[in-house]
């Protein structure tokens, strides 16, 4: 008994600097990311510099965002239909990362 820290996932373990986060608006789709050897599930955002960039939120730290923006949905108790989400780049966590230069 002497690490009680988590084991970490390997895969994640890449910058040891605070990563930065996106907000992921309710109602973004869900999409698939194009590298068949990454596969993850991706949201695209506009960045407040207009840049589209795709946004994994399956990270530590990370919420996905809800898959409707309805305000009617609207619920005090359960989670409501307009939860933003947040992630980080994808850019940063794809397995495939090569494959976004140059693009
Ligand atoms: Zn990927």
């Amino acid at each position: 008994m002497t690490d009680t820290s988590e084991p970490r996932d390997p895969r994640r373990e890449t910058t040891p600097r605070t990563p930065t986060f996106f907000k992921v608006p309710a109602g973004t789709p869900a999409r698939q990311c194009a590298s068949p050897s990454c596969a993850a599930t991706i949201y695209w955002i506009v960045t407040t510099r207009g840049r589209r960039m795709p946004i994994d939120c399956d990270v530590e730290g990370g919420v996905r965002p809800s898959r409707k923006h309805d305000p009617r949905q609207l619920d005090a108790f359960n989670a409501p239909a307009n939860c933003d989400g947040r992630g980080r780049s994808h850019f940063e966590t794809c397995k495939d990362a090569a494959r976004f230069r140059g693009d």
